[in-house]
């Protein structure tokens, strides 16, 4: 592991409520499964937003030295319009709509995804597995589930035994809900007569005969339902027990504890040692979501589509916007938040920038590089906490401003060890990038500034005062300082 990293990694496990030092089961490999799309309808901000989270989650997991497996799969059948069992297909309704063959849908929004992904600088997956290509170990798992006695056939339709599960295990253990709650709040829809209770889940449901996505299976051609998918796949990529497993909060209940009982009710464990959630992206005070339309959708933030944002914005700086929340919190997004926090990703990116060409070395450096540096990693170590280090790093933007205006000092081997950390955290670890923009921003405005300048210079050396100096304040005013204290007159940003 990396000796920086002198504190030890904790992560808040949902499955106990509380933060716990992370010990993944082989030393040095993690596994990590986390819960894709579903693949319908274009992602939206709110499902970037987790991500983005568990993006980072597992850039800092490989940056601390781990070898990670990071499985994330792509839903493209079961995923039913109400997260309860019931109502049609999400792709097959879709395809219906749009005259497409279902695997056209998967495909025209799988395309999406993967766009989007490249466009917010999230790195792939070891493995992308989807749901369709493992319906046979799908099947497989429902054998297992009715040999155990914890699964039962109705009308070529198979259920999920919650009430008899629950006998022995905890249905409940992770959302915290009492069965007989559920029992009391699961309303009796169409379609549910099938099940021995209603808080029963499908494992398998017969198709109609107009449902066009089906398989043979043993009790009927059907199709298998949403919760089997991951813990298929989890366990065919990464075994019956594995580190993490995470994805949105909206996912604790009912599918993650749902495949919880799966996986206990196969393997008699709870899949993961840990059971993360990222919280949710909302949009006026209300979650975003694909189906009540309550979104905005990435590509309107790369060409100002949506009548809520006043501009574009690049990719990295809604990451740097989502990463200054916990991935825990939930996080309203907004016009005026997006414009302040892209405001404070430029300024880390120029004095990134500045720090890259400075030249001006000193003897010593009078800012701890070290003492910071540990003050990021356990930010970090706390359970990824990305706001703290966005913090950290703001120490550190403030002090290379410092510098340019000579209030500090910076030596060359403290340069390189800055440069190398500010690297590290900003690109490598939050996955941020200098837009193609930023770039051309930053060389645009250095030239704007030299010609500033050189006017200014002019003016000195004809003894103009009053036009040097009211460049100056001008600047000034707006947010930038000339430095005369070389004989080349040099500029920051405050
Ligand atoms: P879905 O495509 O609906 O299966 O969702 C894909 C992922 O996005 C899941 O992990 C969801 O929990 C997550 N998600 C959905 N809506 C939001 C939101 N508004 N904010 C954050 N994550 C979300
Ligand atoms: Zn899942």
């Amino acid at each position: 592991m990396q000796s920086t990293a002198s504190h030890q990694l904790e992560i808040y496990n949902s499955l106990s409520g509380k933060k716990e030092s992370f010990t993944p089961i082989s030393k040095e490999y993690v596994g990590m499964y986390v819960c894709g799309p579903t693949v319908y309808s274009k992602v939206h901000l709110g499902n970037l937003r987790t991500f983005t989270s568990f993006d980072v989650i597992y850039r800092y997991l490989c940056h601390i030295g781990y070898k990670v497996r990071y499985v994330r799969n792509i839903t493209d059948v079961g995923h039913l319009e109400n997260d309860q069992d019931q109502g049609e297909d999400r792709i097959s309704k879709k395809a219906r709509i749009e005259n497409l063959e279902p695997m056209e849908v998967v495909q025209k929004y799988t395309y999406d995804f993967h766009g989007n992904t490249r466009k917010f600088n999230l790195l792939p997956p070891s493995i992308e597995p989807t749901a369709t290509g493992h319906i046979i170990e799908q099947i497989k798992l429902i054998e297992k589930l009715l040999n155990n006695d914890l699964a039962y056939e109705v009308n070529g339709s198979v259920y999920f035994d919650v009430v008899k599960y629950n006998k022995s295990n905890d249905y409940g253990i992770l959302s915290k809900r009492k069965i007989e709650d559920l029992i009391h709040n699961t309303r009796s829809l169409d379609g549910q007569s099938d099940k021995k209770n209603p808080q029963d889940f499908a494992l398998w449901k017969k198709a109609e005969p107009k449902h066009i996505m089906k398989w043979e299976s043993p009790w009927s051609n059907g199709f298998p339902g949403w919760h089997l998918e991951c813990t298929a796949m989890s366990n065919k990529y990464l075994g019956e027990k594995f580190d993490i497993h995470g994805g949105g909060m909206d996912l604790k209940f009912p599918h993650h504890e749902c495949e919880i009982a799966q996986s206990n009710a196969c393997f008699g464990t709870n899949a993961a040692n840990y059971w993360m959630h990222a919280n949710m992206l909302t949009l006026n005070g209300q979650k975003m979501s694909k189906s009540t339309g309550n979104n905005i959708l990435p590509e309107e933030i790369f060409s100002s589509g949506s009548p809520l944002l006043s501009k574009t914005f690049s990719g990295s700086s809604v990451k740097f916007f989502m990463l200054q929340a916990h991935y825990r919190s939930v996080l309203d997004l907004s016009n005026d938040a997006l414009v302040a926090s892209e405001k404070g990703f430029n300024k880390v990116i120029d004095a990134i920038n500045i720090l890259e060409s400075f030249k001006n070395f000193s003897k010593e450096t009078n800012f701890d590089i070290d003492k910071w540096s540990k003050t990021c990693y356990e930010a970090m170590n706390d359970d990824f906490n990305t706001p703290i280090l966005i913090a950290n790093i703001f120490e550190a933007v403030k002090f290379i401003n410092k510098v340019t205006i000579g209030k500090a000092e910076l030596s060359e081997k403290g340069s390189e060890e800055l440069l190398r950390y500010i690297n590290s955290f900003v690109f490598d670890i939050m996955g941020l990038e200098k837009s193609d923009q930023s770039i051309k921003r930053n060389n645009k405005l250095d030239k704007v500034m030299n010609i500033i300048l050189e006017l200014r210079n002019d003016a000195r050396i004809n003894k103009d005062y009053i036009t040097s100096d009211k460049i100056r304040d001008l600047l000034k005013e707006n947010g930038i300082s000339i430095n005369d204290n070389n004989k080349d007159s040099s500029y920051n940003f405050d």
